[in-house]
């Protein structure tokens, strides 16, 4: 596969320049965390590619953040969880870091603003998700927590004068020379194409649900940020672990909503079409049961019942609690006609969080000088194989601020003047014939979902891995002038690396199940990891890593 080093060929002296302190790409929670932190004394440009900073998961996050905040709760015990969630892949040192960090992240949280749901006695009122064994996720709105985490940080952002926010920016590429990253590239419609350099970047573009046809993330979720980061020489790793949300609203023609975890949490069922509680013949935990296992019974479920979905029901539970406890699902059941506390309600799994990414160590460093990484779109070693719900939000915060306060020092330690240089390794303009970008893109996200969803087998990996290399021959160079065009390259690439991960890993192991190798091996308790060769050349998969 060759992957060029560049999208677009960039005539340095004819696009217009910009110099900030520390450059952030991403206004979801990681990035806008990341910015909080950076000194006041430095500037910060925010570039988000939405119209709106809104636009991101952060702000669909439902359930809540997962923290010890009860007295009875403890750090061993939310440890445990996560690592039994990621199944023997999980950095133990990162999930101590980030668990031990959480309460204080969040007390800052309510600092600034943030109005987490409160019991009578004015406590946080902390609920449970599947494979928590505590109560101990804070949430807002009762099931917005991200709108409201970020409506917060927004105020905050929006009054530190040092912060410049940029929306409708797409970012293209990351500037590198000799491993080290200097700015990005960068489009506006507005503008046409801008250079900015800057003394620290920080990628923080978020994840990558929309390369499946049914996902619950956001349009922006187009793995931009690993395309660029891959293509700059960072590591990517893990990327075959893709999690599915159980239970996704199945309604045709309609948006695919996320029904959150907290909903079982609370004790709803999932019944089949025969109204059969078919968790319990799956897992002790029953509907509490990790993503994972509760995805792949849904969709053996749905088999062996021949049917396109099952159905969460909330019946045996009080109306006035369950309207009261899940306004926003209740008003996305409502547009569709249904009760939530009184009807079932369709639901099938959808792509709904990428634990593999970016490489990044306990600093949010990636192997890139000057490069840091937050987020989704990182794998910082704390989910593993599969994330514990509620525990990526908080990765976002414990992160977000551990990269902005990196970036902030190494800026303040950098020279005062700013290195700017042409371009090399451009890749060679080739516009062709024309190309149905929407064509594709929804073929290739078809292909996704088919071949590299909930359960995978070698045909179909090996099917995905050989299309989107064909696709590659005439994609990858083309050179495309609108943000679609860059999605859809940034979307092929990823896609194939996904392919390509899920088919070398031959066994079941948390996000990634084959149905031809339903065990777990120990041969295989190590990420795999791609990272870049220079030449672009087709040899661009390292061998795993011993973890
Ligand atoms: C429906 C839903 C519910 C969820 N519920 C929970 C929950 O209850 N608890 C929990 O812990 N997690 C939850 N998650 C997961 C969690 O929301 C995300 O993992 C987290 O918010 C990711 O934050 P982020 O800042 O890394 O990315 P995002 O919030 O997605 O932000 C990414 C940003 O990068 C920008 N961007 C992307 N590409 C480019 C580009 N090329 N140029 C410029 N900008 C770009 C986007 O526009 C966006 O602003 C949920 C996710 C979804 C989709």
């Amino acid at each position: 596969m060759k992957v060029p080093r560049y999208l677009v060929p960039i005539d340095y002296k004819s696009v217009a320049h910009y110099f900030t302190d520390v450059l952030i790409l991403g206004s979801g929670l990681a990035g806008v965390r990341a910015a909080l932190a950076v000194d006041k004394s430095l500037s910060v440009a925010i570039v988000t590619k939405g119209a709106e900073l809104e636009i991101c998961s952060s702000t669909r996050a439902q359930g809540g953040i997962a923290s010890v905040l009860d007295p009875l709760d403890n750090f061993e015990n939310h440890i445990a969880d996560t690592l039994t969630a990621g199944a023997g892949l999980c950095d133990e040192r990162v999930v101590r870091f980030v668990i031990e960090h959480g309460p204080a992240r969040i007390h800052e949280l309510i600092d600034w603003g943030t109005h987490f749901d409160l019991d009578d006695n004015f406590h946080l009122d902390l609920t449970r998700e599947g494979g928590h064994g505590f109560n101990r996720i804070a949430h807002a709105l009762g099931d917005s927590t991200g709108k409201e985490i970020m409506r917060a940080l927004f105020v905050q952002i929006k009054n530190r004068p040092n912060i410049r926010i940029c929306t409708n920016t797409f970012a293209i590429d990351l500037i590198t020379a000799d491993n080290v990253c200097y700015g990005a590239i960068l489009y506006s419609p507005q503008t046409g194409m801008k250079i900015v350099w800057a003394k620290q970047v920080i990628l923080a573009t978020g994840g990558s649900g929309q390369l499946y046809r049914e996902t619950t993330n956001p349009e922006v979720t187009t793995a931009d940020g690993m395309a660029m980061a891959y293509r700059a020489g960072a590591r990517l790793r893990g990327l075959e672990f893709v999690q599915f949300h159980p239970t996704v609203l199945y309604l045709a023609g309609g948006a695919r909503s996320l029904i959150s975890e907290a909903v079982r949490g609370e004790g709803a069922y999932l019944i089949d079409k025969n109204g059969y509680r078919f968790m319990p013949d799956y897992d002790s935990r029953a509907e509490l049961a990790p993503r994972d296992i509760v995805s792949r019974s849904i969709v053996a479920q749905m088999a062996k019942t021949n049917s396109s979905c099952v159905y969460l029901t909330l019946k045996h539970l009080d109306t006035a609690f369950v309207h009261r406890r899940f306004p926003g699902i209740e008003s996305i059941c409502h547009q569709f006609d249904l009760d939530l506390a009184k009807d079932n309600i369709p639901i099938r799994p959808g792509a709904h969080y990428m634990m593999g990414g970016i490489e990044v160590d306990l600093d949010a460093k990636t192997n890139i000088e000057g490069l840091r990484a937050v987020g989704e779109v990182t794998s910082t070693g704390l989910h593993g194989a599969n994330r514990l719900a509620s525990n990526s939000l908080l990765e976002a915060v414990v992160f977000g601020k551990i990269a902005g306060e990196g970036a902030s020092i190494d800026a303040k330690n950098s020279p005062k003047d700013y290195v700017v240089f042409s371009l090399e390794d451009q890749c060679v303009p080739n516009s062709g014939m024309p190309l149905d970008t929407d064509d594709i893109r929804n073929t290739l996200k078809s292909v996704m979902q088919r071949c590299v969803g909930v359960m995978r087998d070698k045909d179909g990996l090996q099917e995905a891995n050989d299309t989107f290399m064909s696709w590659q021959k005439f994609i990858n160079d083309y050179q495309f002038k609108f943000p679609r065009g860059w999605e859809l390259q940034n979307m092929l690439t990823i896609c194939r690396l996904i392919a390509h991960c899920a088919l070398i890993r031959e066994e079941t192991r948390g996000g990634h199940s084959r149905s031809d190798f339903p065990e777990s091996r120990d041969e295989w308790k190590k990420y795999t990891v791609v990272e870049r060769v220079a030449s672009g050349d087709e040899n661009d998969i390292s061998e795993p890593l011993d973890n």
